[in-house]
């Protein structure tokens, strides 16, 4: 607004002010308000008849201020009364005269009365309006206090700084003003200022400022919005909207993530050992067996030196050592990390939506959850259920990273006594067909760095669960596999 324009404002405001306060709204106040004003109007006509005849005009300014102060019947009267004092005081030449000049002086009067009310109606109407804006912007002033705003001139010098933005930028509001913005927020200059104004909204870029009290840095992101009048002082509108925090807790889930995977990396080593353990354990017996077959065969043959015959003992003894030791690390890995409990299994795939909001914002791929809510009780183990499902659902993502639609649907579904039945399915290039026999085998990878591991321990964790992992080649394209939970009370889980 210009200041012209705020200064006739204020003056018509002062005297609708000026107005309302001396008005009156009661018939005898109104007749008062005509006595008096055209008791005036007569002595001052009195006053200038030895100079001319003036007739009804010097009456003309009561019935005005009559009109403003009063009431629509006082400027009747004050009309009637200007009559008679008229007629008392200049005497005319006919009757015919005085009533024309009394019919005329009526309706002239009535009509700049009828100006004066509509006068009055607007000076009210002003008044309303002057007091709902200065109510709006003391409501604005008090928003834009707490609001992180600054509004930048033509050159880009600091014209406005709320305390809201002053704080955030660590930064006196006054001391601020009057200054390039780059000075405010370091690298904030006029290409990062056309970027925020292009983003319509929120710009994604974060930028640090440098100098709160506490030495913390605030993180923020500005949003630009030009304002269309170009000679308006307050030209570029910014909003700054406080980052840290988001900030810290999106670092903070992400450190999460990073030691939920640790924690499933090694739930996979203990899994990979088990693995390996069982493919050991059958060499080493067969290598005991055999030795215990080529003792006997020597002893057969004739006498056998004592010291070969100790040095074929101890061999023995240490492969039946190694299979002890393997098959006790066996049994402590699978007794030691199987915790099967009665869960909710929708809850337990639904608990995965963090992280796997995680894989889908770094992948950019849809990850589509869908559940049977109801009747999903299942006996499992929470933790190695899940890692199955993560180990699933980061295949799945693997396989349509490439693609610009690539999508993955997590379901369960209630199957009744049945169990409940979770897939994973995706639309990449799906499973070669001699590729399905041996899938699960460990150590078969077919990406760069990959271990091919993920399958293996993913069924041995579905196995455990007295299921089967199934891989199936849908009609639309793609991969998805399948397992089955069973029930909590028809369960054969060791
Ligand atoms: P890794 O992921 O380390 O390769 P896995 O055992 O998890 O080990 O997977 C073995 C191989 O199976 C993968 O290298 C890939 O070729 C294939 N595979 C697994 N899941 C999928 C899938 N959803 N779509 C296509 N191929 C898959």
């Amino acid at each position: 607004m210009s200041p012209d324009r705020g200064d006739r404002r204020a003056v018509t405001a002062g005297f609708g002010a000026l107005l309302s306060r001396y008005r009156t709204k009661t018939w005898l106040g109104g007749a008062v308000v005509a006595g008096l004003t055209v008791s005036a109007a007569m002595a001052l006509r009195l006053a200038l008849s030895p100079v001319a005849h003036f007739y009804y005009l010097p009456v003309m300014p009561a019935i005005m201020t009559t009109a403003l102060l009063g009431r629509r019947s006082s400027v009747g009267l004050a009309i009637v009364l200007a009559i008679i004092g008229c007629e008392l005081v200049v005497r005319r030449d006919s009757i015919a005269d005085t009533l024309a000049n009394a019919a005329l002086f009526i309706v002239v009067a009535w009509a700049v009365a009828e100006a004066c009310f509509r006068l009055r109606a607007a000076l009210d109407a002003a008044q309303t309006m002057a007091r709902d804006m200065a109510r709006r912007e003391l409501l604005l002033d008090s928003i834009l206090t707490s609001t992180p705003i600054i509004t930048l001139d033509c050159d880009g010098r600091t014209r406005r700084v709320t305390q809201g933005a002053a704080a955030l930028l660590g930064v006196a509001p006054n001391g601020a003003l009057n200054q390039p913005f780059e000075t405010l927020l370091p690298g904030f200059g006029a290409a990062a200022l056309q970027a925020a104004q292009r983003s319509d909204g929120a710009s994604r870029t974060l930028w640090r400022a440098s100098r709160r009290p506490n030495g913390d840095a605030a993180l923020l992101t500005v949003a630009a919005h030009q304002l269309p009048d170009d000679a308006d002082p307050e030209h570029t509108v910014l909003t700054l909207t406080d980052q840290s925090q988001a900030e810290a807790a999106r670092r903070r889930e992400r450190e999460l993530n990073d030691r939920l995977s640790s924690v499933w990396r090694l739930n996979s080593m203990g899994e990979m050992a088990a693995t390996l353990a069982h493919e050991l354990n059958q060499p080493l017996s067969a290598a005991a067996v055999y030795l215990h077959t080529g003792q006997a065969d020597l002893a057969r043959i004739g006498p056998v030196a004592q010291p070969t015959l100790r040095t074929l003992d101890l061999a023995k003894a240490q492969l039946l050592r190694a299979g002890d030791i393997i098959r006790r690390m066996r049994e402590m890995i699978s007794n030691g990390s199987r915790a099967f409990t009665e869960e909710r299994a929708a809850q337990m795939i639904r608990d995965l939506e963090p992280v796997v909001a995680l894989i889908g914002q770094d992948t950019g791929v849809v990850i589509r959850i869908q559940t049977d809510d109801e009747d999903d009780h299942v006996l499992a183990d929470r933790i190695q259920l899940q890692q199955a499902l993560t180990n699933l659902i980061r295949n799945a993502v693997d396989a349509v990273i490439d693609r610009d639609d690539g999508q993955v649907t997590v379901t369960g579904r209630a199957l009744g006594a049945e169990g409940y039945e979770i897939s994973v399915r995706d639309n990449g290039p799906g499973i070669a067909e001699a590729q399905m026999d041996h899938i699960f085998h460990p150590m078969i990878s077919t990406k760069t760095g990959g271990m091919g591991l993920g399958l293996s321990v993913t069924r041995s964790i579905v196995e455990s669960h007295g299921s089967a992992l199934a891989v199936s080649r849908p009609q639309g394209g793609g991969a998805c596999f399948t397992f089955r939970l069973s029930r909590p009370t028809e369960s054969e889980i060791p």
